[in-house]
């Protein structure tokens, strides 16, 4: 059956998300031991000296476990293990949650300073024309704060679903907001686990964009390795064919 709706993963499938990662973990994070430490002077040492970075992600771990119905919001999980981590630090619970929501809203600023592979904007372009395009994601880039966002009718955020991929209700979301049947459409991600497989047992066909090259596989019937997204036209060029 012809393809006539699109679905895309963001991170690693849009751009490469490590340094954007990297640099939005470490910087939130120091942001929010600096503005401690310059709002009150003097109050000993300074908050990452108390919780340096390995104790802050070992805290979301602890809070993802305690929070089960959360897992897969990770800006939630984030904000409340800064929460109850500069609470702990000494700050009364009204200004320790104040002071996560700062960080956090610096994390997100971070998180959105990216830049897609210089192939997708003009790629996104030609390909509205002819498809119904959606955004999957179990991130959290909003894609409303992305020059990418005109690019796509819809937009899932599956963690705010509580239904992170490799759950099928996101797709299953997509799919009827775009009013397409699974073997109308063609996901395309980098992750084998959480794009590959469950797009594929829906029925949908899918672009695998091998990022990491991971090698060869066995690929399932409709299931298609690329490796940049940059090579996915060629692809739907031949399947239309
Ligand atoms: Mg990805």
């Amino acid at each position: 059956m012809a393809i006539t709706a699109l679905t895309f993963d963001l991170d690693d499938t849009l751009w490469n998300n490590r340094p954007v990662l990297e640099r939005a973990e470490a910087g939130h994070y120091q942001w929010l031991s600096d503005a401690l430490a310059a709002a009150s002077p003097g109050a000993g040492s300074a908050f990452m000296a108390h919780y340096p970075l390995h104790a802050y992600q070992q805290h979301r771990a602890d809070v993802a476990r305690r929070f089960p119905l959360k897992r897969g919001d990770f800006t939630w999980i984030r904000e409340r293990a800064l929460f109850e981590m500069v609470e702990a630090y000494g700050l009364p619970r009204l200004r320790a949650r104040l002071w996560a929501a700062h960080a956090i809203a610096h994390f997100l600023d971070l998180r959105h300073d990216l830049t897609p592979y210089p192939e997708v904007v003009a790629m996104l372009d030609t390909l509205r024309r002819s498809y119904r395009i959606a955004a999957i994601t179990n991130g959290n880039a909003d894609l409303k704060r992305l020059d990418l966002a005109d690019h796509f009718s819809v937009m899932i955020a599956a963690g705010e679903l509580h239904a992170p991929k490799p759950d099928p209700r996101a797709f299953l979301a997509a799919l009827a907001r775009l009013r397409a049947r699974p073997s109308q459409a063609l996901h395309v991600g980098d992750s084998w686990r959480e794009d590959v497989l469950p797009a594929q047992r829906l029925g949908m066909q899918v672009a695998w964009i091998d990022a990491k090259n991971e090698g060869p596989r066995e690929l399932p019937p409709g299931v298609y390795r690329l490796t940049h997204v940059r090579e996915l036209p060629t692809l739907l060029a031949r399947l239309a064919s």
